[in-house]
């Protein structure tokens, strides 16, 4: 029996088979729950070919996240794949300019790069959320990544910024869904080569002695923990927890000096 037998789940942010995305549709598929994934733009291409490497091949939407008219149509899209409920929304998603917003940018980053940031890092889990709804009832869990946004990083920059108003955008969704029975939370992972992080200038100095300090060890090539703990928070197994943050990073968050 698994985890999310009967269950259906949207996992929106695949591009590679790398993705964090990915290891979620894949730990879900094998927890028994039916899996649509989404990407957008260029890049849908790939998603559709990296989908095959899936235990078994998920629809493939084309939603982006900043597009009014995506949001609109995607409860009707996922409709015309029979989805009539939602159990699970993954938001793996997150941008921004590496060139203008990471590695060492903080005091010259533009505002409308910084804006682009947050539309598409933190807005876009209300978004999400929202564009969902009408398939969502009590039950059902949105689930996001973060990367703790309490303290400042090396490189990171206005990426943090942008965690830090995910993080927030999490709690007020917690708030204003938790009534309707509808949870909301976050996962905190540690440092995983992706995409996106190989994307961050500076990033073997976020990744730096992770590795070591992290009470359990850390291992920045599996993206299997995270995906897991994710899966754990769309199953029944959380019925009392939203507005939370888990970190999945080896125990590294809980230490001082
Ligand atoms: P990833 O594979 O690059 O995934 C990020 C996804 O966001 C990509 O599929 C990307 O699509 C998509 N995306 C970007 N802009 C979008 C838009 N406007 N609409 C829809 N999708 C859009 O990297 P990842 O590391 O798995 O990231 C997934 C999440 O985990 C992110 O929120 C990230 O911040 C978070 N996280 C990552 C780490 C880490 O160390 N890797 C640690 C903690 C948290 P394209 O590839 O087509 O741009």
């Amino acid at each position: 029996m698994g985890l999310l037998d009967g269950k259906t789940v949207l996992v929106a942010g695949v591009t590679m088979d790398s993705s964090i995305g990915f290891a979620v549709a894949k730990v879900a598929q094998e927890q028994g729950a039916r899996v649509l994934i989404s990407n957008f733009g260029r890049a849908l291409s790939i998603t559709k070919r990296i989908a095959k490497r899936l235990p078994e091949t998920p629809p493939v939407l084309d939603l982006d996240v900043t597009d009014q008219e995506h949001l609109d149509g995607l409860a009707d899209a996922l409709r015309a794949e029979g989805v009539e409920r939602l159990d699970g929304v993954v938001h793996s998603i997150a941008y921004g300019n590496p060139e203008t917003l990471l590695g060492g940018k903080f005091l010259d980053g533009p505002w409308e790069d910084v804006s682009q940031a947050v539309q598409v890092s933190a807005y876009s889990l209300k978004s999400l959320a929202m564009a969902t709804r009408p398939l969502l009832g009590p039950g059902s869990s949105v689930v996001g990544l973060t990367f703790d946004a309490t303290i400042a990083w090396p490189a990171y920059d206005w990426m943090g910024v942008a965690k830090a108003a995910l993080e927030s955008t999490s709690r007020y969704l917690a708030r204003d869904l938790g009534p309707d029975g509808i949870r909301c939370n976050l996962v905190s992972a540690g440092p995983l080569k992706t995409l996106a992080a190989k994307a961050i200038p500076g990033f073997e100095e976020l990744d730096e002695g992770w590795g070591t300090r992290a009470p359990l060890g850390w291992d920045n090539t599996d993206q299997g923990p995270t995906a897991k703990a994710v899966c754990a928070l769309m199953s029944d197994f959380f019925p009392a927890t939203t507005g939370e943050i888990v970190h999945v990073d080896g125990g590294y968050h809980s230490l001082g000096a």
